[in-house]
């Protein structure tokens, strides 16, 4: 039988104290209804005592049904063992009206006496005390262990004689913190043991990432008998973060044979990761575990030929178990594997054999060693795949292009384009202002095009970025700039080379408008 594990996400409490995070209260519920339909269990959803939006926020998610989860307000035991009743922040506790409250005490004799200045005896009473009146007025307790690694490396005694106050008061669950991140995983297994030998209560884990060993601390704590796990989605959290909950998850229900109490759509996690990086305004990491867009992205040409005769050999769960997918990059380091892979995407199929797979092969090595990069730009990979299989030839030609920019900041138009281009035969004379040299030829060009293609008219920049290749050439190094367009349905993105920035954007800008009249041709050959 798989044995079951408790999941808890503090990504609005903890979480939120990560640097650069900040959440609305209507970010903040809306992330609730994503953690409840993932099938989280318990969610910390602030601390009302603390800050008037956690407050504001325990008041209006009262009005939202969740269908599993259930939510917990978080704070601190009382400021003073004998005036539990008075205390502010268990009033602020109780006024969540949340099923779920848990509250943090020292365990370390360090932080007790230092910071609060109590006894052994009257901190383990204001435990006993805290608990037992919260448990009183009808809520689950769950009773957060603060520092407990460290204060029972400092003084087993004393961190057990509070575990013990917080299971005589009937807590529901002891989590054991390392609030400051640095245990070992075999810190984690000495004082675990020691305690599951005293402690009868329902033992959890709330870990922090300060030695990059949070998500292993968890799984080793669950290993020796946690039976609840405390972390975030994304691992966000204050410093280095708290334990990763889009790790352990999979972890814990692809490898090591735990069930969660409500079954978990498990292929929906890259989507919830994705989803609440973008909610806070964060570029989802692309070498994340499990979720990465990298996580399974093949480059290495010998890699590349064995995970296509079978993915196993190169990954370590198949993608698609957790919504994610294998990537095949187009690079340098890359055989005609990789190219053939790329090459089916768009429905080309290469025989490594053929001529004309070792001259493709050959030409995309050649770019690459010019500082191409199709990885990102895939319109540009497209284009030049079927231009080799005589499918598509530009649509136009350049006669002649001029930019003349003016550093005049008093006017509004900085940037003038004059362009001879040719098309179908016909020569078109165009001049156009712009913001920059960039946005002037881009003007120009459509200008010049619209005659002959009025479809581009929908057809816009929308993203550029350059990258400078030799830092060591200074102004004379080459630049890369990728070029992103839109239609309003689609996006694709373009890439252009050179030592003149002016002359990198042209290619990408025209490859960008060749791309989309290339696919409207490809549009209208099927419907006709
Ligand atoms: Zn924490």
């Amino acid at each position: 039988m798989n044995k079951l594990v408790e999941l808890f996400d503090t990504t609005l409490r903890d979480g939120t104290q990560g640097e650069g995070i900040s959440l609305t209260v209507r970010d903040k519920i809306q992330i609730c209804h994503k953690l409840d339909e993932f099938g989280i269990d318990i969610i910390e959803g602030g601390w009302p005592g603390s800050n008037p939006r956690d407050a504001e926020f325990f008041e209006a998610v009262k009005n939202e049904k969740f269908n599993h989860t259930k939510l917990c307000a978080f704070g601190s035991t009382a400021r003073y063992p004998n005036k539990i009743e008075e205390d502010p922040n268990l009033q602020a506790l109780l006024k969540a009206e949340t099923p779920y409250v848990s509250i943090f005490g020292k365990t370390w004799k360090f932080h007790s006496e230092k910071s609060l200045g109590l006894t052994e005896d009257e901190n383990a009473e204001l435990i006993y005390n805290s608990i037992s009146f919260l448990k009183s007025k009808g809520v689950i307790v769950i009773f957060d262990a603060e520092h407990f690694f460290d204060g029972f490396k400092d003084d087993e005694k004393f961190a057990m004689k509070m575990l013990k106050a917080a299971e005589k008061a009937c807590a529901e669950t002891i989590v054991l913190c390392d609030t400051n991140g640095g245990s070992l995983p075999s810190d984690i297994i000495y004082a675990i043991q020691k305690v599951k030998k005293e402690i009868k209560t329902p033992l959890g884990i709330h870990a922090h990432n300060d030695g990059d060993l949070a998500v292993a601390n968890s799984l080793i704590a669950i290993e020796n008998g946690a039976v609840h796990v405390q972390g975030t989605i994304n691992g966000v959290g204050e410093r280095c973060g708290n334990a990763n909950l889009v790790s352990i998850i999979p972890n814990l229900l692809l490898k090591m044979n735990y069930k969660t109490k409500k079954e978990i759509n498990l292929n929906t996690l890259t989507l919830l990761s994705h989803s609440i990086s973008e909610m806070m305004n964060l570029n989802p990491n692309s070498r994340a575990p499990f979720v990465g867009k990298s996580a399974f992205a093949h480059k290495g040409g010998i890699h590349v030929s064995a995970v296509l005769k079978d993915s196993k050999m190169y990954e370590h769960i198949n993608p698609k178990l957790v919504g994610n997918l294998q990537r095949v990059l187009v690079s340098d380091l890359s055989g005609q594997s990789n190219i053939k892979y790329k090459a089916k995407e768009f429905g080309v199929d290469i025989d490594e054999t053929t001529e004309f797979s070792k001259k493709l092969v050959s030409k995309i090595k050649q770019l690459e060693f010019q500082g191409y990069q199709f990885d990102g730009a895939e319109a540009s990979f497209e284009l030049i795949l079927m231009n080799e299989k005589n499918e598509f030839s530009p649509y136009f030609k350049t006669i002649d292009s001029k930019v003349y920019t003016f550093f005049d900041y008093e006017e509004h138009k900085q940037a003038e384009a004059v362009l001879k281009i040719e098309v179908n035969g016909e020569i078109e004379h165009t001049a156009a202002e712009g913001d920059g040299p960039v946005n002037a030829l881009d003007n120009a060009l459509r200008k010049a095009l619209l005659r002959f293609y009025p479809e581009l008219n929908e057809t816009k920049l929308v993203d550029y970025k350059v990258r400078v290749l030799d830092e060591k050439e200074a102004t004379a190094a080459k630049v890369r700039v990728l070029i992103e367009s839109s239609d309003g349905k689609e996006t694709w993105t373009t890439v252009g080379v050179s030592t003149n920035i002016i002359e990198a954007s042209w290619q990408a800008l025209c490859d960008g408008l060749n791309y989309k009249l290339y696919k409207l041709s490809k549009e209208k050959k099927l419907t006709a």
